[in-house]
Order: C-alpha cells, then sequence, then structure tokens
C-alpha cells in the first residue's frame, strides 16, 4: 500500500498554472504564459477568451441599442454614407494611379 501522500486533496486538485496549454483547435502545446496559439493563432488563454466573450457582449447590446434608437440610426446611415462617398474617391483615384 503507498503511504498517503503529503499535499492535502485540494491542492491536488488544483490545475497546475505552469502547465502547456493545449490549443483546442488545432492540439498544439503552447507554453503556460501564451495568450495565442503558436500554431493556428487561435485564443488559448482563458482570460484572453473571456475579455473577448465580453467585449462581443458589448458590442451586441451597442447594436441593439443602435437598431432601436431611430436617432442613431439615422446618424449610422449618414456616416455609412459619408464612408461610401470616400470610397468612391479612393476607386476614382486609384483607377487613375495603373
Ligand atoms: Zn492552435
Amino acid at each position: 500500500m503507498p503511504p498517503p501522500s503529503p499535499l492535502p486533496a485540494k491542492a491536488e486538485a488544483k490545475p497546475n498554472p505552469l502547465a502547456p496549454l493545449v490549443c483546442g483547435r488545432c492540439g498544439k502545446r503552447n507554453p503556460a504564459t501564451a495568450v495565442y496559439c503558436f500554431g493556428c493563432g487561435g485564443v488559448v488563454s482563458v482570460e484572453e477568451a473571456r475579455k473577448l466573450e465580453h467585449a462581443r457582449e458589448m458590442e451586441d447590446h451597442a447594436q441593439l441599442a443602435i437598431m432601436q434608437d431611430p436617432r442613431m440610426a439615422a446618424l449610422v446611415q449618414k456616416a455609412a454614407g459619408t464612408r461610401s462617398e470616400g470610397s468612391t474617391m479612393f476607386n476614382f483615384v486609384a483607377g487613375y494611379s495603373f
């Protein structure tokens, strides 16, 4: 019979902070401090993944607020019109540069 572990069971259950981070997309083993996968560029840091998820949620909320507010929708339409005029001018200039 093996001797009892000197470490309490709770400490054994904790994830090792120095363990390599295995990418869920490509399976590459990355250093424990990696934020993005060295193989495919996907997020491997749990903290970074949470930040990105939060940013996406905030973006969804902002888009919803814009769609529900007619004044905001009018501003977005106006800005989009300005941008498309700019890109038309860019295409005009780019056409003469070749
Ligand atoms: Zn990867």
